[in-house]
């Protein structure tokens, strides 16, 4: 099921001051695909999602879920959170203590007054999909953080709705159990024909889950696009910082040769792939870590830059290092067995397709 949002803002009154939540927000989301919205605390992501779910009332704009206006401020229409389509998973996974496993996944069934062998039959068919099946009679707060997500989850598609709703579901597990949980998440989810609305300013979470990505800023939608898209092309710099680690370096653009680009920078003059920006322009280099190659000592070559190791921190899978070039101090990863010293002199190789221009 698409849903649509179309001119939505959203205001809130606080200590006198108006905060704006939703700054006209437009947003299509495809049938059937994980999609996040990604972005820093108290940009507006949850206040989106309740807007869609209908536990909050935009002040303007529409949404459609399907074919149906579910909210629109002009029409005058406010379908009623229940009959929207939809079921959700919260961070608190909101499980009732006092009920059994059955009882819980039940419940979305036992309030609309199904009769109880087909509630049998649904409960059943759910536990067995999320691996649950043989815990029925267990009390729900006898289950690790994991089986209770789970049971969140089997809860919010018991009544098969037509969209599902996470709102940081993740954050209450511990680092591990969040990892496992998260691709259990994505493989479950995949074997469904449902679309599904995710939360989280976790940016690896939204990587590793998603098919897209809306990466919101102060109420508005930045940028859209699949994770490869976004970690690899974004277009703006607070995107490229946000979704990765980063070395951001102010540029201008002194011209293009070969459908490339030469710059000026901090770290001398380098070429970058790709020619969308004009001469003259202000951008901004971003060269992730993981994709400056450090050699030992001063190697010629084109597009290398030469600097001084300032700091090494080995953190098991990887070393990361500080080199000082000029100005600018860059972060690389390097092979945690690679022989590097602090003070010595490394040359670096900045391969143009892995220098990504982004509007300044
Ligand atoms: P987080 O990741 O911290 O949950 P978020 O991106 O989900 O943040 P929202 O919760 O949607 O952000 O909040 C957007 C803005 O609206 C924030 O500035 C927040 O302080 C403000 N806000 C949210 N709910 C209310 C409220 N009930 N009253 C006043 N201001 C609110």
């Amino acid at each position: 099921m698409e849903i649509r949002v179309t001119g939505l803002t959203k205001h809130y009154q606080a200590d006198g001051r108006t905060v704006k939540a939703l700054d006209g927000v437009d947003l299509t989301i495809p049938a059937n695909e994980i999609f996040t919205l990604l972005g820093p605390s108290g940009c507006g992501k949850t206040t989106l999602l309740r807007s869609i779910v209908g536990l909050e009332t935009p002040d303007d704009g529409e949404i459609r879920i399907g074919e149906d206006v579910v909210w629109s401020r002009r029409k005058g229409i406010a379908v009623p959170t229940e009959k929207r389509g939809l079921g959700m998973v919260f961070q608190t996974y909101a499980i009732w203590p006092h009920m059994s496993v059955y009882e819980n996944v039940a419940y979305p069934l036992t309030v609309r007054g199904t009769p109880g062998a087909q509630i049998a039959v649904k409960v059943a068919e759910v536990l067995r999909f999320v691996q649950l099946a043989g815990l029925e009679n267990r009390p729900a707060t006898r289950l690790s953080g994991g089986q209770q997500q789970r049971v969140a989850l089997a809860r919010a598609l018991v009544a098969e709705p037509r969209v599902i709703l996470f709102d940081e579901p993740l954050s209450n597990l511990d680092a591990k159990l969040r990892e496992e949980t998260r691709k259990e998440l994505r493989r479950f989810l995949s074997q469904l024909d449902i679309t599904a609305i995710y939360v989280t300013h976790d940016r690896v979470e939204a990587l590793a889950l998603s098919d897209s990505i809306a990466v919101m800023r102060a109420g508005r939608i930045v940028e859209i696009g699949a994770p490869r898209e976004i970690y690899f092309r974004a277009r703006h710099r607070f995107v490229a910082d946000f979704i990765g680690r980063a070395n951001l370096i102010d540029a201008t653009v002194l011209g293009h040769a070969d459908g490339a680009t030469r710059i000026d920078c901090a770290l001398g003059s380098v070429m970058c792939a790709g020619s969308e920006h004009a001469q003259g322009s202000q951008v901004t280099l971003c060269l992730r870590p993981e994709f400056l190659q450090v050699q030992g000592g001063t190697v010629a070559g084109p597009n290398l830059v030469h600097g001084t190791i300032e700091a090494i921190d080995f953190v098991g899978e990887v070393n990361e290092a500080e080199i000082r070039v000029g100005s600018a101090l860059l972060l690389a990863r390097t092979a945690p067995d690679a022989q590097l010293a602090v003070g010595s002199a490394v040359s670096i190789a900045l391969a143009p397709e892995h220098c990504l221009l982004v509007a300044a």
